[in-house]
């Protein structure tokens, strides 16, 4: 999907010679208008014109972002990013940030924004590009972004809840509190709302909903449970999970209900999860725009910092914007802050050698934060990791589910080690491969032309990747992420990999001979062999983590406790930032649903107990 982003720069900042700092024209952002051949042909004629408007381009997150300035007596006056496919809500959402920051400082070196490192780059070369074709002097306009003169003024809020966190369960908690009467400050630090919410596929569960019973779909709250517990083999903490079963359906039902929360589910569904529509980032956009319109006071770019604790009572959090330093007073603090996936002071060093697919605020800020009250903390150890995965060259974990799914319903395609021998049913359980795969030292995916094709095609019908990457990663031959070998014979592959002499060869033709035989030493049901003929490929696979399962320990009003078992006075948690839901592995839809069901209980708990 290509987009625009405009800002332009305010005649106030013209006439003041562009001083930074100066205010200027907020962000807007508006729906794709042209096709890039169309821009390009439409700038230059422009540019012809007024001689004022050239285009840069440079790869972003997905595709290329391309700028457009206008310039006027060596002045950039406007900027836009007339097309970009960046992430929803999170590439996307950076790009006016980025847009305004350059304008309002007439620099190319503009911040990297938090969580869209990939997209910041994208933009500075971009920007540079066009900057280039404008003939402007590029290092004039590679200076800093001015930094503020550290004074920040003093800010005191009164308010009756602060969330602190804008993703799943900080939106739905601010939503739910509003619309039971309460006024809500919802902080967040990114420059953008959604966190981890804002990433994921948004499959809800929806076990006792309205919907799920006129959709005919067998399921309880008991059988939830069950679930639940065996998935996470029993290390799950119990009365965290009756929280979630005895409150999903209600919070499901508010969460559709157009005088609820109105998000957009798609319907109907098979299972006990339906999917929001726009995925996680078009959930995550409409609760915030509700959350708006419902009177919600929203402060982005503002982290919240500490606990303020009279007598153990909390009263409000402290929090620091660019500009303000804020005191706010609340009568509950509800801590929404997402996972700890981020911060490998929390991360428990057996899984740091996996790669991190997860937001980049998920620092675990309420577990630091709650030190003040002695809160209790549960399953701290537990990280959900999954199989099936690349490094992104950024160093970002990206999963590979549409591609591994194709090539092996496409092909012969197998799993091997660092010794060139298999190790695993590629096939079964998520949990079993992930057993398999902590005992490698590394993991290639091993692919003939069509499985291989067939993987590829997976990838980019999800737009993870494209053609031109392909290329550019067989290209790297294996000296750079993401691993991607190609070679004529299978040995040719190995060598690259340093596999063994022969393993490889060894490896594919006992795969073969249990196509024929129909019996996998592995329990894998093979169907198809892998090819005699070359060429052949191999994409190295990783565990990547990007949730965390441990923290918060909350009681039914979702009222955190400390380690006395005791609740505390004024303080409420909900979504990852509480532990104990899943045990040692999530059950798939869950976690997004137990941001909306927390989220909705913690708002809801909270404006009846300060009335
Ligand atoms: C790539 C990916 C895919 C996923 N897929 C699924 C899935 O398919 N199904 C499923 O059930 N779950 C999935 N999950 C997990 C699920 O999305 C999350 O557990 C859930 O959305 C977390 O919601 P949350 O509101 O608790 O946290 P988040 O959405 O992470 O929101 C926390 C917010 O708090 C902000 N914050 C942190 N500290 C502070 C502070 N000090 N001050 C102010 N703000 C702060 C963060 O910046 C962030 O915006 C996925 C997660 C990821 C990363």
């Amino acid at each position: 999907m290509k987009k625009l982003v405009s800002v332009l720069l305010a005649s106030s900042l013209l006439l003041a010679g562009c001083q930074s700092g100066s205010s200027s024209a907020p962000a807007e952002t508006s729906q794709p208008v042209t096709t890039a051949a169309e821009t390009q042909k439409e700038t230059t004629k422009e540019a012809e014109e007024s001689g004022g408007v050239f285009t840069g381009k440079a790869p972003g997150f997905h595709g290329d972002i391309v700028v457009e300035i206008t310039v006027e007596e060596d002045v950039i006056t406007d900027l836009k990013v007339t097309e970009h496919s960046e992430t929803e809500n999170i590439g996307e959402a950076a790009l006016p940030v980025l847009a305004q920051q350059a304008l309002d400082n007439q620099t190319i070196n503009v911040d990297t924004v938090a969580g869209a490192t990939v997209t910041s780059d994208g933009f500075r070369a971009a920007l540079k590009d066009a900057v280039e074709s404008a003939g402007l002097d590029v290092s004039k306009l590679s200076q800093a972004v001015a930094a503020s003169d550290g004074q920040k003024e003093e800010v005191t809020i009164d308010t009756d809840i602060v969330v602190v966190g804008a993703g799943g369960a900080g939106l739905t908690a601010s939503l739910s509190a509003l619309q039971n009467g309460a006024k809500v400050v919802l902080l967040e630090k990114m420059s953008f709302a959604g966190g981890a919410s804002s990433m994921a596929g948004a499959g809800t569960t929806a076990t006792g909903s309205k919907w799920l019973a006129e959709d005919g779909v067998e399921d309880s709250p008991e059988k939830l449970k069950a679930d639940l517990l065996e998935n996470g083999h029993n290390l799950n903490h119990e009365p965290t999970v009756d929280i979630f079963v005895n409150t999903v359906g209600e919070a499901f039902d508010w969460l559709v209900d157009p005088e609820g929360a109105n998000v957009e589910y798609q319907r109907p569904t098979t299972s006990r999860t339906y999917s929001g529509v726009g995925r996680g980032a078009g959930v995550v956009k409409t609760l915030l725009a509700h959350v708006e319109e419902a009177g919600g006071q929203v402060l982005m770019s503002t982290p919240a910092t500490e606990l303020m604790v009279t007598d153990g009572k909390v009263t409000g959090v402290k929090a620091e914007g660019e500009k303000e330093v804020y005191t706010i007073n609340a009568k509950a603090v509800i801590l929404a802050t997402g996972g700890f996936g981020a911060n490998d002071d929390l991360v428990p060093e057996e899984f740091q050698k996996f790669v991190y697919a997860g937001a980049a605020g998920a620092t675990g800020d309420a577990i630091e934060m709650t030190k003040a009250v002695d809160a209790d903390l549960i399953n701290m150890e537990f990280v959900n990791v999954q199989p099936n995965s690349i490094v992104l060259p950024s160093g970002l974990g990206q999963y590979c589910n549409p591609g591994v799914g194709g090539a092996y319903k496409t092909s012969g395609a197998f799993m091997v080690n660092e010794k060139g021998e298999r190790f695993a049913n590629e096939q079964g359980g998520a949990y079993e491969l992930i057993q398999a795969m902590k005992g490698n030292e590394a993991s290639y995916l091993i692919l003939d032309e069509a499985s291989f094709t067939a993987f590829n095609e997976g990838m980019k019908g999800s737009k993870i990747y494209t053609d031109e990457d392909v290329e550019t990663w067989l290209k790297n031959n294996g000296s750079s992420n993401p691993v991607m070998v190609g070679g004529d014979t299978l040995e040719d592959v190995a060598k690259v990999l340093n596999l063994p002499d022969g393993a490889l060869t060894a490896a594919a033709e006992s795969y073969n001979q249990a196509v024929d035989a129909g019996t996998d030493e592995f329990g894998r049901t093979l169907t198809m062999k892998i090819s005699g003929d070359g060429p052949y490929y191999a994409v190295q696979m990783w565990l990547r983590y990007y949730a965390t399962l441990g923290g918060l320990h909350v009681n039914e009003q979702m009222q955190v406790l400390n380690t006395s078992q005791n609740p505390v006075d004024g303080l409420y948690a909900a979504g990852e930032a509480v532990g104990g839901l899943e045990g040692d592995i999530y059950l798939g839809g869950s976690l997004f649903g137990w941001a909306m069901t927390s989220g909705y209980k913690a708002g809801t708990s909270v404006a009846e107990a300060i009335q």
